[in-house]
């Protein structure tokens, strides 16, 4: 499966929302998104977006679900085969999906502070750094869920990795979540309900471009 290695920020600019796939970078002044950014392409426009393309349906919904897929860093396969889970499970599917992308294990990475960025803490599950319930896990799709105790790996490298990360994160950690920063440990409480959960993408209009 490809996956793309292009400019991070390119993503963003075309979609007109902040994906934070930089960790620190999106936080700063920096950000093409918080100045008068282009539209990627020959003819992109400079103006913060308020030169964009009047969308149809078909392209809001497809603009929402490309936000929602590329903020959790998924492939196209991969994301199709969440939204089919949630549909067959019980509840509201896109409360659902948003859940099921939630408790992957490096978001649960990314949102205990551990990492600056989901890409990162991507690469730091597969570096075989992180530990859920005391046995070593290096898939970054790891579906966890409540009661879940997520540690770092008691090796220098990771730790010294993790630690200025989760500092610097210290108050912003989700409630659902509990960070013991210097136990390097989060233990997921619960699964967040919707009210709970950051994304700011209308989920319902992710359901309705798989559903047609
Ligand atoms: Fe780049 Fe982050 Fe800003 Fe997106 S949010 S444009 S990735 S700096």
């Amino acid at each position: 499966m490809g996956r793309y290695i292009g400019p991070a920020c390119k993503r963003c600019r075309r979609l007109g929302m902040k994906l934070f796939l930089k960790g620190d970078r999106c936080k700063m002044a920096k950000c093409p998104l918080e100045k008068d950014y282009a539209i990627p392409g020959q003819h992109g426009q400079k103006g913060k977006g308020s030169r964009r393309p009047r969308l149809k349906d078909y392209g809001v919904q497809l603009q929402e679900k490309q936000r929602l897929r590329m903020m959790y860093g998924m492939q196209e396969g991969q994301f199709r085969l969440f939204f089919e889970r949630a549909l067959r499970a019980s509840g509201v599917t896109g409360e659902v999906l948003l859940q099921a992308l939630e408790m992957r294990l490096d978001n649960i990475v990314y949102r205990m502070g551990a990492a600056p960025s989901r890409r990162a803490a991507r690469q730091f599950v597969r570096h075989g750094h992180v530990r859920v319930n005391d046995t070593k896990v290096n898939i970054p799709s790891f579906k966890c869920k409540g009661g879940d105790v997520v540690t770092i790996r008691d090796v220098k490298q990771a730790r010294e990795y993790a630690k200025p990360h989760l500092e610097a994160a210290e108050g912003t950690q989700p409630a659902w979540l509990q960070v013991e920063k210097g136990a390097f440990k989060a233990t997921v409480d619960h699964v967040p309900t919707r009210e709970e959960l950051a994304p700011v993408v209308n989920e319902q209009l992710v359901v309705e471009l798989y559903s047609k």
